[in-house]
C-alpha cells in the first residue's frame, strides 16, 4: 500500500527499500543516502520502543515515522516523545497526503539540522573570541554570555542567566567613579546601536576593576521588532598600561627618569602662556658639568651613568614641586623655574645648585667631584620662545665655562656675539689647514741640572687672517668636537717630524720633539700606522719623537690603551703622560703602562712656594717617577724660586716661560745655537 501511494507523485517516486529485520535496517543506515525511515516497531528480530530507540541512535539525524496499528498508538506517541518525526497509520497509506507529509518531514529535518550547525557554529565562534559578549531580553535581562564574558564579569553564565544586565555588568566612569548607565539599557530604549563609551570601568563579582572598551546593538527578529540587545566588549587595562608607559618612555630620560627634551619644550611653552596672561617671568637654567668627560673616560661609562643619575638626584632636591628638572643628554640639564619667579630666585636657585653639587659624589666606591657650569635665560626680557629661552641660556652657560667654570651666568645679548664667533671658528677652521694657516711653535724643555736643551714641544698656533695667531685653547676643543682633530693633527705630527729631521740635516742637535695627541686621534684603528709611516716618510728616527698624550684619553680603554701603548713603544717612540695629576688616574694602570715620561701639570708647578701650595704634590710626583724608572718634566715653570724648587727634588726636565716662550721655527733654531742664558740657571 504504501510503495503505491508513494509510487503516485507528481513531483518524482519516492525509491524504496523494503528490509523485514531490524539487523539489516541498522546496517542499511550504515551506509548512508537515505531520506527517511518508516518503521513498524514489531519486526523479525525487534519488537517495541527499543526497535524505535535503536534506529534513533543510530541515525539522530534522519528522520523516522512509526507505522502504526489503531490500538498500537499509545506506542507510536511514546516513540514521537523519543524523537519520532510522527506516525502513519496503518491502513490509512492510500492518502495523498502520505507522500506530501513525508516530503515535509524530509525537509523540516533539514532545516532542523543546518540550523543546529549554525547554533554550534555561532557558539563555538563566541567562546573562541577573547571579546566578551552578553546577550540581554528586552527586559535587558542577561540570556547569554560568552565564556570571555563569563571570565571578566566572573559570572557563570548559569547563575547570570535571568539576572539583570545591571547587575552582571555594573560600570563606574573612571576619575568621577559614578554610577553609570549599562549601554543596553540605552539601546533598549533607543533600538539603535552605541558604541564606545570611554572611561568605563567594570566592577568585576570579586570587586575588581578592569578598564573596558564596548559597544551594543539591538537585536532584532525577522519582523524587524526589537527583542533584545547584545553587548561586546573587552578589557583595556593592559592597552592602557602599555600606553601610559610609552608617553612616558617617550618623554622621559632613559638614565635618570627626568623629563627629556620633548617635555620639557612642552613646559616651558606652558609657563609661558602662563606668564604671559599674569604678567610673570620665568626662568630657564642650563647647565654642564664641568669635568664629567674626564670621570666618564677615565672610570668608564657605568660609573658615569651613575653621577648622572646622582646629579639629577640632587637637582630635583634643588627646586620646587612644580619646577622641571630635565635631562638634554650627555651631562646637560635644563632647569625651567615657573610661576612668577623674578631673577633673584634664579640666582638664588643657582648658587644652591652649585653648593650642592659640588658636594663628593659617592658612586660604587668613589668618591667623584664634579663641579658645574650654568647659563640662565629669562622670559621675556631674554627670549620669547621655549626654543630661544634655552639657545640663550646654554649661550650664559658657555661663557661661565669661559669664566673659569663652577659658577652662573645670566644671559647677556651680547653673548651671542660669542656663539657665533664660535661657529665662525668652526667653518674658518675646515679651510685653515689647506690655506696654511695652521703654524707650529716650538718650546724648549731643558735639562735642570746642566741647563741643556733636551728637545722641544710642537704647539699649535693659527694664523688667523683676521684675528691674527690664535693660542690652540681657543680651537682645539672645537676642532674635538667636529672631528677636524684627526686631519689636524696628522698635519701636526708630520710638520713637527719634519721640521726635527731639517734641523739635524743642519746639524742642530734639536733632541727629541714632543706632538699632543688628542682623544679622538689616539682612539683611530690606524693611529700606529700613521704614526709609522710619517716616521718613514719623513726619515725621522722613532727615538726622537715623543707623543704626549692626557691620563683621561689612557685611562678610558684601558686594555686598549695598553696595546697602542705597547706598539708605539716597540717601535721605539717615546710615550709621556701630558698634564699629569689633573685626571683621575689609577695608579696600578699607570704602573702598567709602558711610559717614558711624567709630565707634572702646571698648576702644580705653579703651586711651589705660594701662600697656600707648599710643592708637596710635585715632590710625590717626582718620587713617584724616579721609582717607576720614568722621567718627569715639570711644565710651566716660570720663577726662579719654582726652578729652586724642582733642582732640589730631583727634578730632571722643566718647561717654562723662565727658559723660554715656545717660538717660531727659526727663533727656536736660533736658540738651539745660543742655549739658554746661564743667568737663568745661576
Ligand atoms: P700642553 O700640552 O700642556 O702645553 C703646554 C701649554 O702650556 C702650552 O700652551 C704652553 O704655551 C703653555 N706654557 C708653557 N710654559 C708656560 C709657562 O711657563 N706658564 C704658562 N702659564 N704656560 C706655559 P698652548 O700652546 O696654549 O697649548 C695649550 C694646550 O693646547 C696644550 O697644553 C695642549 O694640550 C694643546 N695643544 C697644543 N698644540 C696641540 C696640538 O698640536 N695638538 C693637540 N691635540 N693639542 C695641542
Ligand atoms: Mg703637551
Ligand atoms: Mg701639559
Amino acid at each position: 500500500m504504501l510503495r503505491n501511494a508513494l509510487a503516485r507523485v507528481k513531483d518524482g517516486p519516492f525509491e524504496i527499500e523494503h528490509l523485514t529485520r531490524l539487523d539489516d535496517g541498522l546496517s542499511r543506515l550504515q551506509k548512508g543516502d537515505v531520506d527517511i525511515v518508516l518503521t513498524d516497531l514489531t519486526l523479525a528480530d525487534s519488537a517495541g520502543i527499543a526497535t524505535f530507540d535503536q534506529l534513533y541512535a543510530s541515525v539522530p539525524h534522519i528522520p523516522i515515522m512509526t507505522l502504526s496499528a489503531a490500538e498500537d498508538e499509545p506506542l507510536a506517541i511514546e516513540a514521537v516523545a523519543r524523537g519520532s518525526q510522527g506516525y502513519l497509520s496503518k491502513g490509512h497509506f492510500s492518502s495523498y497526503l502520505v507522500p506530501q507529509s513525508l516530503r515535509n518531514i524530509i525537509q523540516r529535518k533539514a532545516v532542523e539540522e543546518s540550523m543546529f550547525i549554525e547554533k554550534a557554529r555561532a557558539e563555538i565562534t563566541l567562546n573562541s573570541i577573547s571579546d566578551a559578549v552578553i546577550g540581554t531580553d528586552m527586559a535587558g535581562n542577561v540570556d547569554y554570555l560568552n565564556a570571555a564574558a563569563e571570565a571578566m564579569t566572573g559570572w557563570p553564565r548559569a547563575e547570570a542567566r535571568g539576572r539583570s544586565i545591571g547587575e552582571i555588568m555594573p560600570l563606574i566612569q573612571n576619575g568621577t567613579r559614578q554610577h553609570k548607565a549599562n549601554p543596553v539599557e540605552l539601546v533598549l530604549q533607543q533600538n539603535e546601536p552605541i558604541s564606545l563609551t570611554p572611561g568605563s570601568l567594570l566592577l568585576r563579582r570579586d570587586g575588581s576593576e578592569a578598564a573596558i572598551e564596548d559597544s551594543a546593538a539591538p537585536i532584532h527578529d525577522s519582523g524587524g521588532h526589537i527583542r533584545g540587545a547584545v553587548i561586546v566588549f573587552h578589557d583595556i587595562s593592559a592597552a592602557k598600561a602599555m600606553a601610559a608607559k610609552m608617553t612616558h618612555l617617550a618623554q622621559h630620560d632613559f638614565l635618570t627618569n627626568l623629563p627629556n627634551r620633548v617635555l620639557l619644550n612642552d613646559r616651558i611653552a606652558q609657563a609661558i602662556i602662563q606668564a604671559e596672561r599674569s604678567g610673570t617671568q620665568l626662568a630657564v637654567l642650563f647647565l654642564d658639568l664641568d669635568n664629567f668627560k674626564h670621570i666618564n673616560d677615565s672610570l668608564g661609562h657605568a660609573i658615569g651613568d651613575k653621577l648622572l643619575q646622582s646629579v639629577a638626584q640632587r637637582l630635583r632636591a634643588c627646586v620646587r614641586g612644580y619646577d622641571t628638572v630635565s635631562r638634554q643628554g650627555g651631562d646637560e640639564f635644563v632647569i625651567l623655574l615657573s610661576e612668577g619667579n623674578n631673577v633673584e630666585y634664579a640666582a638664588l636657585t643657582a648658587d644652591k645648585i652649585l653648593v650642592t653639587l659640588a658636594q663628593p659624589h659617592s658612586v660604587d666606591g668613589h668618591e667623584l667631584h664634579v663641579t658645574t657650569s650654568i647659563g640662565i635665560s629669562a622670559y621675556p626680557a631674554d627670549a620669547k620662545t621655549a626654543e630661544s629661552l634655552i639657545k640663550n641660556a646654554d649661550t650664559a652657560m658657555y661663557q661661565a665655562k669661559e669664566k673659569g667654570r663652577n659658577n652662573y651666568q645670566f644671559f647677556k645679548n651680547d653673548m651671542n656675539t660669542h656663539a657665533v664667533e664660535r661657529q665662525a671658528i668652526e667653518s674658518h677652521l675646515r679651510r685653515a689647514l689647506e690655506r696654511h694657516e695652521l703654524i707650529l711653535h716650538y718650546q724648549p724643555k731643558v735639562n735642570l741640572k746642566t741647563g741643556e736643551i733636551t728637545g722641544a714641544e710642537a704647539l699649535l698656533r693659527w694664523n688667523h687672517p683676521q684675528s691674527g695667531l690664535m693660542l690652540p685653547d681657543r680651537f682645539i676643543a672645537i676642532a674635538e668636537d667636529c672631528g677636524l682633530i684627526v686631519s689636524i693633527g696628522r698635519w701636526v705630527l708630520r710638520e713637527a717630524c719634519k721640521q726635527a729631521k731639517r734641523w739635524k740635516d743642519e746639524g742642530l742637535t734639536p733632541g727629541s720633539i714632543a706632538v699632543n695627541i688628542s682623544a679622538l686621534e689616539f682612539r683611530r684603528k690606524d693611529f700606529v700606522d700613521e704614526v709609522r709611516a710619517i716616521l718613514a716618510e719623513t726619515g725621522l728616527l722613532a727615538s726622537c719623537l715623543q707623543l704626549e698624550i692626557t691620563e683621561s684619553v689612557l685611562m678610558r680603554d684601558v686594555g686598549c690603551s695598553t696595546k697602542v701603548l705597547q706598539q708605539l713603544k716597540n717601535m721605539g717612540v717615546q710615550l709621556a703622560i701630558d698634564d699629569f695629576g689633573t685626571g683621575y688616574s689609577s695608579l696600578s694602570y699607570l704602573h702598567q703602562f709602558p711610559i717614558d715620561i711624567l709630565k707634572i701639570d702646571q698648576s702644580f708647578v705653579q703651586d711651589i712656594a705660594t701662600a697656600t701650595g707648599n710643592g708637596i704634590i710635585v715632590s710625590a710626583v717626582i718620587a713617584m717617577g724616579n721609582s717607576l724608572k720614568q722621567k718627569v718634566i715639570a711644565e710651566g715653570v716660570e720663577k726662579h724660586v719654582q726652578l729652586a724648587y724642582l733642582k732640589g727634588q730631583h727634578c730632571e726636565e722643566g718647561q717654562g716661560y723662565l727658559f723660554s716662550r715656545p717660538l717660531a721655527p727659526e727663533q727656536f733654531a736660533a736658540l738651539l745655537g745660543a742655549g739658554i742664558a746661564r743667568t737663568v740657571y745661576n
